[in-house]
């Protein structure tokens, strides 16, 4: 059978860019958006750390800077002063955790909102992302998603997966890039790359209430002490509504290279606190996988996966593949 390329996704004229290439071998490409530095080495790290060794082409978008994030690790010491200050140290983070995962990393340019805090909570600060209006905050996306042509794309859920304003807008521009960077009609730039369509979006999955829960109770039967107690316990925790998992990737032989990255976010991760209090050999026997919700597929996949690219690779032709 004869293999294509990326066949353009369901856009109504595949446009010059997204169409077939002839038989010239494509690099599998995976675009994961984030809300700040860190949260690329929180959720989905192991799995973006394996695909790029396997050869994936792995990009990083990160929303924000990360600028009104809180020295979160004792040990630490006195952070820097002001906003500008700390861009800049997450900046030189950032680019210690893209090493040790292996993959490139880019800014989409937005300033962090912060975590509101309060009852009632204070408005967001002016000019950060959580006020951005959706259009003028989806366009760097919908450029990078044009640029860097990927097949698959991994964000948050529509909640965010947690209440921040930056990970909810995280997951609307993620959706809304997914959606028209294959549309030439919708967001036209002189001079800008040609559309786009991934053929696969997915949510990130990394603190379900089942993987906490898997956890805590593999500490507690081994007799460690689990840092998860609150958690488990907490109403507020057991009512969010589970999402659905789709896909679980294997990734243990990863988690040192997650390690390293946490790590490198050294202002934000406390190298005592909980990511570090579940004993590694005890989370590869009973948590070895990322998981993931696929939310949206232009090509057939079985479910459930355990590959982010099922469906893609047949379609993609590939160093060392086509057969
Ligand atoms: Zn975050």
């Amino acid at each position: 059978m004869r293999r294509t390329t990326h066949p353009g996704g369901p856009v109504a004229e595949p446009a010059a860019g997204s169409t077939t290439h002839g038989e010239q071998p494509e690099t599998l490409r995976l675009l994961a958006v984030h809300a700040h530095p860190d949260d690329e080495s929180s959720k989905g790290a192991a799995t973006a750390a394996r695909y790029a060794a396997e050869g994936v082409d792995v990009l990083v978008a990160t929303c924000t800077g990360g600028e009104r994030g809180d020295i979160l690790n004792p040990s630490f010491g006195e952070g820097p002063e002001g906003i500008d200050g700390m861009r800049a140290l997450r900046r030189v983070e950032m680019a210690s955790a893209a090493r040790a995962l292996g993959v490139r990393q880019q800014w989409l340019g937005f300033v962090d909102s912060g975590l509101p805090e309060g009852d009632p909570l204070p408005p967001l600060p002016e000019g950060s992302f959580g006020l951005v209006p959706l259009e003028e905050a989806a366009a760097p996306l919908v450029e990078l998603v044009r640029e860097f042509r990927p097949h698959v794309v991994t964000t948050y859920d529509p909640s965010g997966g947690y209440p921040h304003p930056d990970h909810v807008m995280c997951h609307r521009v993620a959706f809304e890039a997914f959606h028209a960077a294959g549309d030439a009609d919708r967001y036209r730039r002189e001079g800008g790359a040609a559309p786009w369509s991934p053929l696969k979006l997915y949510y990130n999955h990394d603190f379900s209430m089942n993987r906490i829960r898997t956890l805590h109770e593999a500490m507690q039967g081994a007799g460690l002490e689990s840092p998860f107690g609150d958690w488990v316990e907490s109403r507020s925790a057991r009512e969010i509504p589970e999402r659905e998992v789709t896909t679980r990737v294997h990734v243990a032989r990863y988690y040192a290279q997650r390690d390293a990255a946490l790590i490198a976010h050294a202002s934000q991760i406390d190298p005592d606190g909980f990511f570090f209090a579940i004993p590694r050999d005890l989370e590869v026997d009973v948590w070895p996988f990322e998981e993931f919700e696929l939310a949206e597929s232009r090509v057939p996949t079985q479910l459930p996966e355990d590959d982010l690219f099922a469906g893609v690779r047949e379609l993609v032709t590939t160093e060392g593949a086509g057969q």
